[in-house]
């Protein structure tokens, strides 16, 4: 295993355990819930914590953070079964609720003292702009729960939005100004995905404002790690292309395929800086909405060579322009949450990516060993 401890990378860092964790990758959920905390904050351990979404991508690590704190209330909640979860603890109480449904969540609230909801219907560029309704349907997931949060008298309420509520026209430019949390107004959102989030950032407002509600609000900027969707069509850039990548060399082919022309500009966040800031601004006294995301620009061809360079591959680059490709830029301005925390998300995309092309290549070779062994298997 490669060792991060005192990997140089050329971008800022704030904090000088930068650099994404290996120990959590154990296939064993019990090992990974033994490891240091990522957020190591004035927690209460005894407080009862539900996390939304926690068969998914952030909640499956969030989950695994607070137990390893200790929490020993922790309740995960999602509408997949159980054998879909990306990451499942025994040690939390699991449970299969579709939290579109008032009712469900009222259960899921019950006794509840702080509640992160991470869970909606979403996925990358390839989703969202073919699913716009289905998108704009979790609104109903976070109303229900900002009102079952309001009735349990919850403590405190995060609610995960997304860059995708900024201005469009702000994003025009591959050579983008940073996104600052005023940019979102006056309104001009992604459509279907970047709506939704917008209503429901200011349905946190509002039940904070007129009922009293504890909530805190992150704009994720694209996302990704180590148990995150890399095929099936949710997948978002950096594991779609890394998937193609590790296919590539597999294959021989040496091929790839790029949505869009390559020169669109992002950011992309390390899923632990995801973890702790979600935790840090929840226990933050931040009222109004707040980038949390890396600053660290980056053209999708710039992706593909820090791909290029973990899967330890040359790829022939194609262009395919038929595909949504998104905003032609998109970056996170920093400084509010280096104001209000002193902290800013620290991973360098080439670390984070070395971390997470080596657990997409480990699950890809899995699987077609499965599939192989499977397919020569004596049937009984
Ligand atoms: P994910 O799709 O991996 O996880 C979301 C989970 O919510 C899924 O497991 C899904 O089954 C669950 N869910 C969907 N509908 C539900 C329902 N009706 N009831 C209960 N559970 C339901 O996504 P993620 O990457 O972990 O994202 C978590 C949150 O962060 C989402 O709100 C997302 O919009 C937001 N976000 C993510 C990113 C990113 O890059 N990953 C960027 C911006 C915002």
């Amino acid at each position: 295993m490669t060792d991060y401890s005192s990997s140089t990378n050329g971008h800022h860092s704030s904090n000088t355990s930068a650099g994404p964790r290996t120990d959590l990758l154990s296939t064993d959920p019990n090992e990974r819930v033994e490891a240091e905390p990522i957020f190591q904050g004035d927690i209460d351990t005894d407080k009862n914590v539900v996390v939304c979404g926690a068969g998914g991508f952030i909640g499956g690590h969030l989950v695994a953070d607070l137990l390893r704190q200790g929490y020993d209330q922790v309740r995960a909640v999602d509408i997949k079964p159980p054998n879909q979860w990306f990451q499942k603890f025994p040690e939390a109480d699991n449970r299969s609720l579709d939290l579109r449904e008032k009712e469900n969540c009222y259960r899921a609230l019950e006794g509840a003292d702080q509640v992160y909801n991470l869970a909606a219907d979403m996925g990358g560029m390839g989703f969202i702009e073919n699913n716009k309704a289905l998108c704009m349907l979790s609104v109903t997931i976070n109303t229900h729960l900002l009102m079952a949060a309001r009735d349990n008298d919850v403590d405190r309420y995060f609610y995960s939005s997304s860059a995708c509520v900024y201005n469009q026209e702000l994003q025009d430019t591959s050579d983008v100004e940073p996104l600052s949390e005023e940019d979102a107004y006056p309104a001009l959102a992604e459509d279907g995905y970047g709506w939704e989030k917008l209503f429901s950032e200011r349905m946190c407002r509002h039940f904070r404002e007129d009922f009293d509600v504890t909530t805190r609000v992150a704009r994720y900027h694209n996302v990704y790690g180590p148990f995150g969707t890399y095929d099936g069509g949710r997948e978002k850039a950096p594991a779609a292309l890394t998937r193609k990548a590790i296919e590539a060399k597999l294959s021989g082919s040496g091929d790839i395929v790029i949505w869009g022309d390559g020169t669109q500009t992002r950011s992309f966040m390390y899923i632990d800086d995801c973890v702790k800031g979600t935790q840090k601004i929840m226990h933050s006294d931040i009222t109004e909405p707040i980038n949390l995301g890396s600053d660290e620009l980056v053209t999708i061809n710039g992706l593909v060579d820090v791909i290029e360079e973990a899967v330890e591959v040359d790829l022939d680059r194609e262009y395919d322009l038929t595909k949504p490709q998104g905003v032609d830029g998109r970056n996170s301005d920093n400084t509010k949450i280096l104001n209000e925390l002193g902290w800013e998300p620290p991973t360098a995309l080439r670390d984070g990516m070395e971390v997470t092309a080596e657990w997409i290549e480990q699950q890809m070779r899995r699987h077609r060993e499965e599939e192989t062994t499977s397919r020569f298997a004596v049937p009984h």
